[in-house]
C-alpha cells in the first residue's frame, strides 16, 4: 500500500465562507480530517459522509492534544495510505506550528501540500472594521504572539515595536497582556494609541471592545474580553465604527434555527449566513428517491399521450430526475412537455436541472397550481381557439410526487386532466438531529425558529417530544404560511410572525422586523 498525502490546510478565522476554493476541495476528497479548536466546524459538513473526523483542539495553555501526538496522528493515516487534511484556524504558518507539522512529514517521508488560509490577524481584523494598513495612518503591520513557548518571557525587542508606527496585532495575548501593554509603553508607545480587542473575530459570537492603550489591562482583568482574541494597537482602530460592516448586517447577532432537509437548508441558510445570522440546522426529514416506482415514471413519460407535469415540491423535482439519471434517460424527452411548478423554490430546482420554460403558480399553493393549470388548458381550448394548433385536449397530467402527499390538489384539477400520480420520494424521520436541537433551544437565549411547512412543525415536535415543548415556547416562531401556522396552534404555541408570502425570502423579511 502506497503512503497517503497530507494537506496543512488553512480554514479562515471563522467565518465558513472565508475559505479557500482549493482548501474546500481538498476537505471534500479527505480520507481523514484533523482539526483544531478555532476551525468552524460547518466546515465538516463538507467532509464525505464517510470521513474519519479528529478532534485535537488545543485551549490556550491547556493542551488538550499534545503537538507531538497529533504529528504522530497524521503520520500514521497517512502511512496508512489515507489521504489526510489537517485544518487550522487561520492560516497554518501564522502561528498554527503548521511549520512543525511540515517538517516532522518531511523527515518521515510523506508527501504534503500547504494552503494558505485568511488569518485572523487580517481577516479577523476586518470583520472589526479595522484595515490592517491605511495611506494616512499604518505604513506597516507587525503580528505577534503574546505567548512563546514554553511560557518564558516574550523574546521581544519591546524597544523596536514601541516605537514603530505600524499597527501591532498581537494574538494569544490575553493571558499576558500585562506583560505586553508595559513592554509597550515603557518603550514610547502614546497611552492614548488607540486598541481594539476582538474575540471570536468574523463569527456569530465576535465581540470587539475599542478604548485606548491605558485601559486595555483593566479590560481583561474584568473578563470584558476573552480568548481567542486579537489585540490590535494602532490609528487604523479610530475606523473601525465606519468600516464595521458586519455589525451592520440585519441579522446580526441573531440565531436562527431552520428545519428542512439537508440540501433544501443551503440556500435559506446562505441567505441567512449573508445577513449576518448564527443558523443552526436542524434536519428532521431524510429525502429517499423510491426507485422502485422508476418503471411507472418512465412508463408515463413514453407514453405520448401524456403531456403535462406538475411539480408541487423541489423534492419532486429532484427525485423525478435522479430517477430520469439513474435509467439515462435523457432529458429531451422532455422536450414537448408543459411543465408546471407550484413556486419559486421549485422552480430554482427546475432551473438547476435546465428547465427554464415552466408554468408557475401564483399563489404557491396545490390549489394554486391547480388553478393555474386549469385556465391554461381553458383558454387554449376555447371555442375561439378551437383550431388552434395549440389547443389541447385529453390532457394526461404527469404527478411526481411523496408517498404522503394528499391528493387535495388533484381534486381541484378539472375533471378533463387525466392525473397519473407517480411517487418519486418518501419522507424519513432523521432523529440524529435530536441533542442538537434540545441544546439549541436551552442555550440560546430567544432563538428564531422557522417552520416552512406543517409537516416540519410535526416532525419537530416528534423529535424533540411534548415533554420539551416549554423549549419552543420561548423560541420566536416563524411560520411560512396560513397553514403551518395551524399546524403550530395546534400544539398551544404562539407564532411570532407568520410570512406575508410562503417563500424562504419573506420568511426572512419577518426576521428582520
Ligand atoms: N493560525 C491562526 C492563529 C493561530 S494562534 C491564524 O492565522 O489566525 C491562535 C490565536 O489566533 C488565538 O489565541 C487568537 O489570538 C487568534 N485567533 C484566531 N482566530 C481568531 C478569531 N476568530 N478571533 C479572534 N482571535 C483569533
Amino acid at each position: 500500500m502506497g503512503l497517503g498525502k497530507v494537506y496543512l490546510v488553512g480554514a479562515g478565522p471563522g467565518d465558513r465562507g472565508l475559505i479557500t476554493v482549493k482548501a474546500f476541495k481538498y476537505l471534500e476528497k479527505a480520507d481523514v480530517v484533523v482539526y483544531d479548536r478555532l476551525v468552524n466546524v460547518d466546515l465538516l459538513d463538507y467532509a464525505r459522509e464517510d470521513a474519519e473526523i479528529i478532534y485535537v483542539g488545543k485551549e490556550s495553555s491547556f493542551h488538550l492534544v499534545p503537538q507531538d501526538r497529533i504529528n504522530e496522528i497524521i503520520l500514521e493515516k497517512a502511512k496508512l495510505g489515507k489521504t489526510v487534511v489537517r485544518l487550522k484556524g487561520g492560516d497554518p504558518y501564522v502561528f498554527g506550528r503548521g511549520g512543525e507539522e511540515g517538517e516532522s512529514l518531511y523527515d518521515n517521508g510523506i508527501e504534503f501540500e500547504v494552503v494558505p488560509g485568511i488569518t485572523s490577524a487580517i481577516g479577523g481584523l476586518c470583520y472589526a472594521g479595522i484595515p490592517i494598513t491605511h495611506r494616512d495612518m499604518a505604513s506597516s503591520f507587525h503580528v505577534i504572539t503574546g505567548h512563546q513557548k514554553n511560557d518564558i518571557n516574550l523574546d521581544m525587542d519591546w524597544s523596536v515595536v514601541g516605537k514603530d508606527n505600524g499597527t501591532l496585532v498581537f494574538l494569544m495575548s490575553i493571558e499576558n497582556i500585562r506583560e505586553v501593554v508595559n513592554g509597550l509603553v515603557s518603550n514610547g508607545k502614546d497611552e492614548d494609541t488607540p486598541i481594539a480587542f476582538i474575540s471570536w473575530a468574523s463569527t456569530y459570537r465576535q465581540k470587539k471592545i475599542v478604548s485606548t492603550l491605558k485601559n486595555a489591562i483593566s479590560i481583561v482583568e474584568n473578563k470584558e474580553i476573552q480568548s481567542p482574541a486579537l489585540f490590535v494597537v494602532g490609528n487604523v482602530v479610530t475606523l473601525s465604527d465606519k468600516l464595521d460592516f458586519f455589525a451592520r448586517k440585519p441579522l446580526y447577532k441573531k440565531t436562527v434555527i431552520i428545519t428542512r432537509n439537508k440540501e433544501q437548508n443551503s440556500i435559506f441558510r446562505d441567505k441567512l449566513e449573508e445577513l449576518g445570522a448564527k443558523v443552526i440546522e436542524v434536519s428532521t426529514i431524510k429525502i429517499k428517491t423510491i426507485y422502485e416506482n422508476s418503471n411507472k415514471l418512465i412508463d408515463a413519460i413514453k407514453n405520448k399521450t401524456m403531456k403535462a407535469i406538475a411539480f408541487t415540491s423541489s423534492n419532486a423535482v429532484k427525485s423525478f430526475f435522479e430517477i430520469l439519471k439513474n435509467n439515462r434517460i435523457d432529458t429531451r424527452i422532455l422536450s414537448d412537455y408543459d411543465i408546471f411548478s407550484i413556486g419559486s423554490h421549485t422552480s430554482y430546482e427546475l432551473e438547476k436541472h435546465g428547465i427554464y420554460n415552466y408554468i408557475e403558480s401564483m399563489d404557491y399553493t396545490g390549489a394554486g397550481l391547480a388553478d393555474t393549470i386549469n385556465k391554461y388548458y381553458i383558454s387554449m381550448n376555447h371555442k375561439e381557439n378551437k383550431n388552434n394548433k395549440y389547443a389541447k385536449k385529453n390532457i394526461e397530467l404527469i404527478y411526481p410526487c411523496s408517498k404522503i402527499a394528499t391528493n387535495n390538489f388533484v381534486h381541484k384539477l378539472s375533471k378533463e386532466i387525466k392525473v397519473n400520480r407517480v411517487e418519486v420520494y418518501e419522507n424519513q424521520m432523521d432523529t440524529g438531529y435530536r441533542e442538537r436541537l434540545i441544546s439549541s433551544l436551552e442555550e440560546e437565549k430567544c432563538p428564531y425558529i422557522a417552520f416552512s411547512s406543517s409537516s416540519a412543525v410535526n416532525n419537530i415536535m416528534n423529535l424533540i417530544g411534548m415533554e420539551n415543548k416549554k423549549l419552543l415556547e420561548k423560541a420566536k416562531i416563524i411560520s411560512i404560511g396560513r397553514v403551518t401556522t395551524k399546524t403550530i396552534e395546534k400544539y398551544n404555541l404562539k407564532v411570532f410572525k407568520e410570512a406575508d408570502k410562503p417563500s424562504i425570502d419573506y420568511m426572512i423579511e419577518a426576521m428582520k422586523i
